[in-house]
């Protein structure tokens, strides 16, 4: 019927151009007959809306506003993750195998066998196995397992949690806090009621929805690269006031956020680099001893590795900012856990006493003693709320040869880097303050070690010192704070947990979840930002801090930094840029633009 097709393909061309978008047609053809029955906006894929968007400004049907608008950031952020194809959660669906649902706080599917430590889940890995980490909750020493695997399952913590902030920082999908899951170390499998998944069997999860299957499901991986994608971001570009830096602790995480976009670091979290194996027994030490000289012996001792990292990130974000922070969690992180000490403490009690020899019984004296000195320390750096305690600001003033190192560290880095002809732009960040005492007396002793450095080193680099913002009290006296601060960046993480008095890393596997559930909270805090709470003490700290700097650089690093509606609450703030995980970076993108077109 060439006619009716003809008539039929004009039509459509008629319907697009007029509602210029894609549509979605109904039509019938009676006795050769052309009848046209409804049209409406056609529905896409993530891929098919970012061409369909580019295609029709290269037509000139849309502008580039609109296309850029038109494409939501939820759409590139499935560009980023592999994704299980519809077919295939459809199928396990009907096969029985979802096993229970938890907080999806990092997006994407992931495939692998269970393994429930991380020296398992790294020696899987090195096998060629794919791995999926299964554990209650991680800590800093869990790391190296969950770099290795797939993806990341845990049966506790929230948003923030630090399974979930790691996850987001690697781009590994996870899902977190899932009630459901009951993990049994001793028989060495996961159960969910009835259901038994061994360790060594394959899951699946799905960090974009929150879902968790047995089994081995399909997935599907999008381009990242894909050049539409690309003309799209770069129009989004244009119109962004915002600007896009990342969260970054290594140097690949920044060579790739600078891929992706990115441009500045906004918070490299510099204890990571410590959990290293190299670098932990350093770390012991220099906790476990009270001797300055001895301190000063295993701070040396770290200050080549942390040299190395900074010069790396300088190296990887040459003519950009980037912002270290310096060392932040309380002490007792770094050392081994309380619980695990007192047990091993007690199985090495057990064995002396049916020890055989006098040389079996020497060895483990000896292990007993080393073992009973590293838990007194644990126990007098134990408190009650460590998230409250010595941390942050407090720990450098507490001990200000760690955040001095630290600061010798960045300013060698950054002129060795220099002199190379790398164009450096160091900034250092004093995390937890909340007095300008605070801020006066830890930048007193650093900006005197930077200066100490560029002169041994004979080369000056332009540096700045600021502050982290993540205490309602500085932001309330951000005006004083401003005096002794080049810079803010606000760590919304710790400011939601104070502002609302809610742990970050219990709240959201608990009664937050039913908060939302029962509408008291519209959104969960901890991922988007509370307008007007904690929304309102950031901009009585822009506000006030610019009133003492007018051009006070004002930023936010925590996990708000790479959400859509945060971000929109940012460029109402008029921050000068949101700092996010380098996977969120091109979503980051998107959704400023959104924020400044919508604005218009
Ligand atoms: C924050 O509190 O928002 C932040 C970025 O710091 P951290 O999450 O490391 O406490
Ligand atoms: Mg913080």
């Amino acid at each position: 019927m060439p006619d009716a097709y003809n008539e039929f393909a004009r039509i459509c061309e008629k319907l697009e151009t007029h509602y210029k978008n894609m549509q979605d047609v109904e039509f019938t053809i009676e006795r050769n007959k052309l009848w046209m029955l409804q049209t409406r906006d056609g529905k896409r894929t993530a891929q098919a809306s970012v061409r369909i968007a580019a295609d029709m400004v290269e037509e000139g049907l849309i502008t580039k506003e609109e296309a850029v608008l038109r494409v939501s950031p939820e759409q590139v952020d499935f560009f980023l993750h592999p994704q299980f194809s519809i077919e295939a959660t459809q199928a396990a669906k009907e096969m029985d195998q979802l096993l229970a649902y938890g907080l999806n706080v990092s997006p994407g599917a992931a495939v692998g066998v269970i393994a429930l430590d991380a020296n398992l889940a790294e020696e899987w890995s090195k096998h060629g196995k794919a791995v999926i980490m299964v554990r209650p909750e991680t800590k800093p020493d869990d790391v190296h397992g969950m770099l290795a695997s797939e993806g990341i399952l845990t049966s506790r913590g929230g948003r923030t949690s630090h399974a979930a902030l790691v996850a987001r920082q690697f781009g590994k999908p996870a899902v977190v806090g899932v009630v459901a899951l009951n993990i049994d170390m001793s028989k060495r499998q996961i159960t969910v009621k009835d259901k038994v998944v061994k360790e060594g069997e394959w899951v699946s999860i799905d960090g974009t929805v929150g879902e968790v299957y047995s089994g081995k499901l399909t997935t599907v991986v999008p381009d990242i690269e894909d050049p539409y994608l690309m003309k799209l971001l770069s129009w989004a570009d244009e119109f962004r006031k915002l600007g896009v830096w990342t969260n970054a602790d290594y140097p690949a995480d920044a060579e790739r956020a600078r891929k992706y976009g990115a441009e500045g670091i906004g918070l490299c979290r510099t204890e990571h680099m410590f959990f290293e194996t190299e670098r932990l027994p350093f770390i012991h030490k220099m906790i476990m001893t009270d001797l300055p000289v001895a301190r000063n012996e295993a701070l040396d001792a770290l200050l080549p590795f942390q040299r190395e990292d900074f010069y790396g990130l300088f190296r990887a974000m040459d003519g950009l900012p980037v912002i270290t922070r310096l060392i932040d969690p309380p002490l007792h992180e770094f050392l081994p856990d309380h619980s695990d000490l007192l047990r091993e403490l007690t199985d090495l009690k057990i064995r002396l006493k049916e020890a055989r020899t006098l040389a079996e019984t020497d060895e483990l004296i000896g292990k007993i003693n080393k073992k009973q000195v590293i838990l007194e320390r644990v126990e007098s750096l134990r408190e009650e709320n460590p998230m409250l305690g010595l941390r942050g600001v407090r720990l450098g003033i507490h001990i200000p040869e760690l955040t001095v190192m630290q600061v010798r560290a960045i300013f060698e880095a950054a002129c060795q880097a220099a002199k190379e002809g790398i164009d450096v732009h160091p900034e250092i960040m004093i995390p937890l303050t909340s007095h300008a005492n605070e801020l006066k007396v830890q930048r007193e002793v650093l900006e005197a070690e930077g200066k100490k450095v560029m002169q041994e080193q004979g080369i000056k680099v332009d540096y700045k010192f600021g502050t982290m913002i993540e205490i309602p009290r500085a932001a309330l006296v951000a005006d004083q704070m401003a005096e002794y601060a080049s810079f803010f960046s606000f760590g919304t993480n710790d400011l939601t947990q104070t502002t609302f008095g809610i742990s970050r890393d219990d709240a959201e596997a608990g009664f937050l979840i039913e908060y939302i559930e029962k509408g008291i909270l519209p959104d969960n805090p901890f991922a988007t930002i509370d307008r007007d709470g904690v929304g309102e003490l950031m901009r009585i700290a822009i506000t006030k801090g610019r009133q003492v700097n007018p051009d006070l650089e004002c930023g936010i690093c925590g996990e708000h930094g790479g959400e859509p509606a945060s971000i929109a609450l940012c460029h109402e703030l008029g921050l000068t840029y949101v700092s996010c995980s380098p996977f969120r970076v091109p979503i980051a993108r998107l959704a400023a633009a959104h924020a400044a077109l919508l604005d218009k």
